[in-house]
């Protein structure tokens, strides 16, 4: 029922420990464990020691791709990590990241958060050469451009990068003795610096810093490469640095409500739109609950803006993982409520505000506004924390095709109908912008349709 959403498709980890002779695989696995919300389909560690790169990855949760000692036996003070939800390319290990390739001065190892929008181009180019691929994956696009441009140096071999590569990324990379951070020129996909004493971290998400006792620093800028040595971190530019553009549907979904990106806390943004849904579509009733998880700060802030006390309306099963096999239509329409059950005790009677982050297909608010009339709610008034989803993002977000977006095609008064809600109403786009602390520095492209670069036009319509 919750696989009715936009999904990230990665988290990614990058640790410099200053003394060779602390072993930094610890802290990606458990930096890791605190992006494991990001992707669940494959995990993956490459440690460099002394230039020399190991690495293990597996199909699964952090928690199972490094069981039986794999972790005890890799050995390195630098070290690369990553989470995979695959968008681009196959499922299975072979895709999984960190991604190694072997160049004439030793090895180098790349993980990838986003997605290219021209990699097709660029590995025919590449085949056309002789590259021949290990993998379906624009991350091993990158990883060969840049190791055939080490020769000028590895800050040139990534600048040279940039300027041919198009679309959303967030890297780390370890060569060498260095571990280096780039972010795309727009910021699409995020990236932050941790420290704790001389020791630096990169992460997706500031969560995970929390997770290893590091402070946040910063976040990587949109167009910025961190490169981390025996000397601390140096900033180098891209040539090409056009504005930010950071994805806000982090803030509305995909980050953990425990991290700040981009300055933002991602819990405080949910919270104010919860109180700005409030103001702009209030409506009379006895409860206000959330869609778990990322409706929960939203439905708080919506229930003391309005007065309407807030409640638990529904239970979430946490232990459902990604080999959940979906109940068939029948047990379905006998009411098997796995992934999520409502709490008859705080709705039977009452006159409901369901808030959830998104609609997407519409599929799991039509089932949840069901189950909550089942449960002998009264009535059941849907808000969302975003408005109509009606584009598909390009950069690196799994996004049903245009045409199933519910928002892309329908009114709302006709999504009401469908949904069988009693109103329904989504937060406006400026609504959005404040929530978010008024910036505009925010790709808002899978509501308006404005990408920041231009992307694939038959897909956009289709
Ligand atoms: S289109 Fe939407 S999901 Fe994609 S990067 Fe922009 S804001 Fe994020």
């Amino acid at each position: 029922m919750i696989n009715d959403k936009f999904h990230d498709e990665c988290g990614i980890m990058g640790v410099y420990l200053k003394s060779k002779e602390i072993n930094c695989a610890s802290y990606i696995y458990y930096g890791l464990y605190a992006l494991q919300h990001r992707g669940q389909e494959s995990a993956g560690i490459s440690v460099n020691k002394d230039g020399k790169i190991q690495t293990h990855k597996e199909v699964g949760l952090v928690s199972e791709a490094f069981k039986n000692g794999a972790l005890k036996q890799m050995k390195g003070n630098i070290g690369i990590g990553h989470v995979r939800y695959s968008t681009s390319g196959d499922e299975g290990v072979t895709n999984a990241q960190p991604l190694t390739v072997n160049h004439s001065t030793g090895q180098i190892a790349l993980a990838h958060n986003g997605n290219l929008i021209n990699d097709n181009a660029l590995r025919e180019m590449l085949e056309d050469s002789g590259v021949v691929f290990q993998t379906t994956t624009d991350t091993e696009v990158m990883v060969n451009i840049i190791a055939r441009g080490l020769r000028h140096g590895m800050i040139e071999a990534i600048q040279r990068m940039v300027e041919i590569i198009k679309g959303a990324y967030a890297l780390v990379i370890t060569v060498g003795d260095q571990l280096v951070g780039v972010r795309d020129p727009y910021g699409l996909r995020p990236l932050c610096i941790g420290k704790k004493d001389d020791d630096y971290f990169l992460s997706s998400e500031s969560c995970a810093l929390d997770g290893i006792g590091a402070e946040l620093v910063r976040d990587v800028e949109p167009g910025e490469i961190v490169v981390i040595d025996e000397n601390g971190l140096t900033s180098y530019g891209q040539n090409n640095w056009v504005k930010k553009k950071a994805c806000i549907f982090e803030l509305i979904y995909f980050a953990r409500p425990d991290s700040i990106m981009d300055e933002t806390s991602v819990y405080a943004a949910r919270h104010k739109a919860g109180e700005i849904l409030a103001k702009e579509s209030p409506v009379e009733a006895d409860i206000v609950i959330g869609v778990p998880d990322s409706g929960i700060p939203a439905a708080i802030g919506y229930a003391e803006a309005s007065g309407i006390p807030y409640g638990v309306g529904l239970i979430k099963n946490k232990y459902i993982g990604r080999t959940f096999i979906q109940p068939n239509q029948k047990l379905r329409e006998e009411g098997v409520r796995i992934k999520l059950n409502p709490l008859k005790e705080c709705v039977e009677g009452k006159r409901v505000i369901i808030i959830d982050d998104s609609i997407v297909r519409g599929t799991t608010c039509k089932r949840l506004i069901e189950i909550l009339k089942q449960a002998g709610a009264k009535e059941v008034h849907f808000r969302v924390t975003s408005p109509p989803v009606a584009h598909t993002c390009h950069f690196g977000i799994d996004t049903p095709r245009r045409k199933h977006l519910i928002g892309a095609k329908k009114t709302v008064e006709e999504i009401r109908e469908i949904l069988g809600a009693d109103s329904l109403a989504y937060i406006s786009l400026d609504g959005l912008t404040e929530s978010v602390g008024g910036k505009t520095t925010f790709c808002r492209a899978c509501f308006d349709g404005e990408y920041p670069m231009e992307v694939p036009i038959l897909e956009t319509n289709e």
